[in-house]
């Protein structure tokens, strides 16, 4: 949705001009969104958007940080994680970090720190050291022959991947960042 008028919003005085593009300098790199739109008032030189149509720039500029700093995008967690077939609920027991914390890793509002993303580049390229943590004592989870953790009910034995709260999910797309 483009500025319905002319007119600042902010100081109801000045006319909205448009800016074309956007550049933003990270470590001597600079990134360039020549299809980014905002406004800025003649009048009290304040800039701002009106999203919808818009490129989302947090997004732009947090993957643009994380490349620099050779770290995972929010979609390579993803997909790896779907690799190794398993929710964000069950990964994010495994790691030990909150499930919310995994969420925001996959939906880009937070950068992963650079242990844990080391961590996750091990675990994709090697998948069988989840073995030794799902092993540890006081797991709930135990790794199987068949490359899918499962979750260990009370009694000691492995449930089936029908367990409702960790149902393995292998399949589907990456629908964030
Ligand atoms: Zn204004």
């Amino acid at each position: 949705m483009r500025h319905e008028t002319n007119i600042c919003p902010i100081c109801g005085k000045g006319n909205l001009e448009i800016v074309l593009g956007y550049t933003y300098e990270y470590k001597g790199n600079t990134l360039t969104l020549p299809n980014y739109t905002s406004y800025v008032c003649s009048h009290c030189g304040q800039d701002m958007e009106f999203g919808d149509d818009n490129i989302n720039l947090d997004d732009e500029i947090m993957n643009f940080m994380r490349k620099i700093d050779g770290l995972l995008t929010p979609k390579d967690i993803c997909r790896m994680r779907k690799s190794l077939g398993l929710t964000q609920k069950s990964l994010a027991e495994i790691l030990g970090v909150g499930e919310k914390t995994f969420a925001r890793y996959e939906n880009g509002s937070v950068t992963q720190s650079r242990i844990m993303d080391n961590f996750l580049r091990v675990m994709g390229k090697h998948p069988e050291i989840l073995e030794t943590l799902a092993g540890t004592p006081g797991s709930r989870f135990a790794y199987t022959e068949s490359m899918r953790v499962k979750y260990i009910l009370s009694d000691g034995n492995l449930n089936g991947s029908t367990h409702s709260a960790y149902q393995l999910a292998a399949t589907g797309t990456c629908e964030y960042v």
